[in-house]
């Protein structure tokens, strides 16, 4: 088995870039089906989803728009905790359709306080499409509407996905080795 090295761990093959383009070609052939009339606006949230919504997003043959955003934590009150805010995005959200793009759901925590900013500019409606979930991390209740692999709770790399800013660039997924 071919492992690589990133920094100080060992990352193991896990989903091989043939099966991850298998999969997102039948997202996008449910979106299109969800979606035929409604040009849906998608946000992909940077930097770990690039790859991911532009794949999903070369798929689609519906009318749609792209745009990417950053997500910012920073110290709310403290009856708020960390506050997500989105930076970069212009667009007029009221009667939109909306969604999200997201590398992957850990637990669910960034999401779900960006789902407070999002609500705010009253889209029409509101989906999340996430390349990776860890069900039996999750903590905070998010739901994906649109789900690439649902896997469970160990750290991967890839596809757009980094370990301290490396790993991008690796057209698989790749495990962390035990
Ligand atoms: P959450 O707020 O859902 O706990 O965390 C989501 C964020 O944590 C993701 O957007 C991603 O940046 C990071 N993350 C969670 N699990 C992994 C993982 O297995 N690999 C990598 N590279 N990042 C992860
Ligand atoms: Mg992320």
């Amino acid at each position: 088995m071919q492992t690589i090295q990133l920094h100080d761990k060992q990352f193991v093959p896990y989903i091989d870039a043939a099966a991850i383009e298998e999969r997102i070609k039948l997202l996008a052939q449910q979106i299109d089906a969800d979606y035929k009339q409604e040009r849906p606006l998608f946000i992909g949230i940077l930097n770990g989803s690039f790859l991911f919504a532009a794949d999903l997003f070369r798929h689609l043959t519906i009318e749609a728009e792209i745009s990417f955003i950053k997500l910012a934590s920073y110290k709310g009150t403290s009856s708020t905790g960390n506050v997500i805010t989105a930076i970069g995005l212009e667009e007029d959200l009221s009667n939109r359709h909306v969604v999200i793009i997201e590398d992957i759901i850990d637990t669910g925590k960034t999401l779900h306080s960006f789902m407070h900013e999002l609500n705010n500019r009253a889209p029409k409606s509101i989906k999340i499409a996430s390349f990776l979930t860890k069900p039996s991390a999750l903590q905070f209740p998010i739901t994906a509407d649109y789900v690439g692999f649902e896997i469970p709770n160990k750290f991967v790399v890839g596809y757009g996905l980094d370990y301290d800013g490396l790993g991008r660039n690796i057209p698989s997924l790749y495990q962390l080795s035990e």
